[in-house]
């Protein structure tokens, strides 16, 4: 008979310990998966370089609005 071991979730996509790489344990009982702090790095990464594009000044955005006024 197999030994029932305490199985871990992935508190963001769901997915079993053994169906992901590596299953990181937050507090509470949370967990967070390889893949789904992958997939949040990308997002933390793309969301970080618009708003530093969205800090530069838009040069060009400016130009163009004055040369149709
Ligand atoms: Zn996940």
């Amino acid at each position: 008979m197999a030994k029932s071991t305490r199985m871990t979730f992935c508190s963001f996509c769901g997915k079993a310990q053994n169906e992901v790489r590596k299953m990181i344990a937050g507090p509470a009982g949370v967990h967070i998966c390889d893949s789904c702090v992958s997939v949040c790095k990308t997002i933390i990464d793309r969301e970080l370089s618009e708003s530093a594009e969205n800090a530069k000044p838009k040069d060009d955005a400016i130009q163009r609005s004055l040369q149709s006024t």
